[in-house]
């Protein structure tokens, strides 16, 4: 069955879900998105994704081109025509089409875009088998907090973790991680303790990030927002990521040795069975207390 497409306001077939090559997006990666997981059929922490993306959108002086609501009936309707029990949403906002020039046209109507994407969320292997990251250094521009679409640098350093047989990579900015590719990183201290980068313009603001902090009310496990090294990382007891894609995902190896035993650990399985708990039950994190 081929999916349906939401190109400005149509569901279309995706031989006819087309932008213009002169789209800024295309051109500038003048743009950017929002990735919302799909569990039951029930879109996950949407409103957090949208507020993220209000924020994206203001921070490069872009108007929404439709309200939430208008939104959040598309993905509605994607989810059901593309038959979406398991999955994630993409949407994406660029400034419009307008022909080359850097500064921003005087009037362009913004594109929005948005498709599915079945995935295997809940019981993918990888949850299982933890994942193995490599480090890179961290080449992407100053403003990482803002969700473009400028994503050369994260498309590198997946490339080099796949050259060189692992799943991910973590980079590394003035000796410290700052996060996982397309993920936050975190590690799991020996008395418990979770600690993560602070936020900032070097990271994404993850939702799924909020989430799991405010998780650890729950479990009983205290956090600190601060950057660590790679040689804390490997001397650590657990570490994982997350994102809306992967929710909770043990790490258990960083640039070949050894996290731990080398297995998922305790506080990262503990964690992910807890997210998907709430987002299953509730679809949103928004009431539990940090
Ligand atoms: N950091 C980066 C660089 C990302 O690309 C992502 C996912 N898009 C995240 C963190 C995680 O964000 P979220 O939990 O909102 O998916």
């Amino acid at each position: 069955m081929s999916r349906t497409f939401y190109v400005n306001g149509e569901f279309v077939a995706e031989a006819d879900a087309k932008v213009s090559v002169l789209d800024r997006g295309f051109l500038f990666a003048d743009a950017v998105y929002e990735v919302s997981s799909v569990l039951g059929g029930q879109l996950i922490d949407n409103d957090a994704h949208m507020n993220r993306l209000h924020r994206s959108l203001s921070e490069i002086s872009m108007q929404a081109p439709a309200t939430d609501a208008e939104v959040l009936a598309a993905q509605q309707k994607l989810i059901e025509l593309n038959e979406i029990d398991e999955g994630l949403v993409y949407l994406q906002v660029t400034r419009g089409v307008a022909d080359r020039d850097f500064g921003f046209p005087a009037n362009a109507t913004p594109t929005i875009v948005m498709f599915t994407q079945k995935k295997n969320l809940l019981n993918s292997p990888q949850a299982k088998t933890g994942i193995k990251v490599i480090s890179v250094p961290d080449i992407r521009w100053q403003r990482r907090d803002i969700k473009t679409v400028g994503l050369l640098a994260p498309a590198l350093a997946k490339q080099a973790a796949a050259d060189a047989g692992v799943d991910d990579a973590w980079m590394v900015e003035d000796g410290f991680v700052t996060e996982g590719s397309s993920n936050n990183a975190y590690i799991v201290h020996h008395d418990g303790t979770i600690q993560t980068r602070h936020l900032g313009n070097e990271i994404l603001s993850g939702i799924t990030r909020e989430a799991v902090l405010r998780l650890c009310g729950l479990t009983q496990n205290k956090y600190i927002e601060k950057p660590f090294t790679i040689e804390e990382a490997k001397n650590a007891k657990e570490a994982f990521i997350t994102s809306a894609s992967s929710f909770v995902m043990p790490v258990v190896s960083i640039d070949g040795q050894d996290i731990g035993d080398g297995e998922p650990g305790e506080t990262s399985k503990k964690l992910r069975e807890l997210y998907i708990e709430i987002a299953r039950e509730k679809g949103t994190f928004s009431h539990v207390q940090e």
